[in-house]
């Protein structure tokens, strides 16, 4: 019997995608990489490709296809390109367990492709729950596929929910570290800089979700994903600024107990787990040492210095497409932020004004989705040039 895994990596050469491949490499006699996919850098990609052997690697930007190809000539690795090569690749008969490690929207369709395939989704992209929870959720429960997740949160609960029965849950807490930021006042958050955003204190990430920690906003994003996840109402879910984000959350009982789940603030732990659920498998890397930690502080979160948090929890109580253009409106935002065309609290100044603008629709469609994801994006790309 052949007991390895076969893992394809939608997003393999960014931060959650490199990491998978460390894992993989950790441990060939349980993991093989058997497709990996880039949006755009295919030197990497084609790297990857040598170094891992998979079947078929995919290109997102179809201009890159001719050098990918060309780069990969003497190897007998697939080379593919385009957004519906990897909606495919999720398909392939052969992939276990699909890791989806894409940046934004971009991974919504390649999800709903996998759990139409049955696999078993290892998630890393929050914006396919926070964009289409209600969707997603109700296709899971007609299919066989599962999701095991990697947000570093959301495996914290779902390891604190392991042999407990759900009804006895009374409150997922959901901790935050409070980014760059956590301690600027407001006059002072008008004046950060783009680089000073990309400092994050405890978490090496990529850019966008670096940005999205700064503003708390990836709080509100993992707030949403608890939600659809573990199936909890939000009021039910209590975030807690946690500087130290050694305690990646936690889940309190009716009981009165408190399950946590804590480890050093390190990616490669909940990849591991997702990877190797409902096993647990060795870890060639350093443990938490708790003497290092003699200080584990938790605090409330101040919703008026970062107030796209205050914005996730109005959109999830709308429900219908506000999720949606909330997620479509800060993924503008942030990239016109990093271009340096808005500052810092233009970002929730933006936001704001696309949710009260983009016509709201309360019972969607994946369709509804695909067209409000579009307006949205059209609308707050004007709101920045004018
Ligand atoms: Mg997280």
């Amino acid at each position: 019997m052949n007991n390895i895994k076969n893992i394809a990596i939608l997003g393999s050469t960014g931060s959650i995608g490199t990491q998978t491949l460390d894992i993989i490499d950790e441990h060939p006699e349980r993991f093989r990489a058997s497709v990996l996919t880039a949006a755009r850098n295919w030197e990497l990609l084609a790297a990857q490709a040598r170094k891992f052997m998979p079947d078929k690697v995919v290109i997102a930007r179809e201009e890159f296809l001719p050098q990918l190809k060309e780069a990969l000539a003497d190897v007998p690795v697939k080379v593919e390109a385009g957004d519906n090569a990897i909606a495919e690749a999720t398909a392939i008969p052969e992939v276990d367990t699909v890791v989806t490690a894409m940046v934004g929207y971009s991974g919504l369709i390649p999800t709903v492709k996998a759990i139409e395939a049955n696999k078993t989704i290892a998630l890393a992209n929050k914006e396919t729950l926070v964009v289409a929870g209600e969707i997603i959720t109700s296709l899971l429960k007609k299919s066989g596929a599962r999701i095991i997740p990697v947000d570093s949160e959301h495996s914290a609960i779902f390891q604190c929910l392991v042999g407990e029965d759900r009804k006895n849950v009374a409150k997922i807490i959901l901790t935050a570290s409070g980014g760059p930021f956590r301690t600027k006042t407001l006059a002072e958050l008008e004046q950060v800089t783009v680089d000073d955003a990309l400092r994050h204190p405890n978490w090496n990430m990529g850019a966008k979700v670096t940005i999205d920690s700064a503003s708390m906003m990836n709080k509100g994003f993992e707030m949403i994903e608890a939600r659809w996840l573990f199936d909890c109402p939000p009021e039910k879910i209590e975030i807690a600024v946690h500087p130290q984000s050694i305690v990646h959350s936690m889940v309190e009982y009716i009981d009165g107990s408190i399950k946590a789940q804590l480890g050093v603030p390190d990616m490669h732990i909940p990849i591991r787990y997702a990877l190797s659920y409902p096993e647990r498998i060795t870890s060639v890397r350093e443990p938490l040492k708790l003497s290092q930690y003699s200080n584990l502080t938790f605090e409330a979160p101040d919703m008026n210095r970062f107030p796209l948090l205050s914005f996730a929890f109005e959109a999830i109580a709308a429900g219908g497409n506000m999720p949606c253009i909330l997620n479509a409106a800060n993924e503008v935002a942030v990239a016109a932020f990093l271009n340096r065309k808005i500052r810092f609290m233009d970002i929730p100044r933006l936001v704001e004004k696309v949710m009260k603008e983009t016509p709201f629709i309360s019972s969607v469609t994946l369709e509804d989705l695909v067209a409000t994801n579009t307006e949205a994006r059209s609308r707050a790309k004007s709101l920045i040039k004018h």
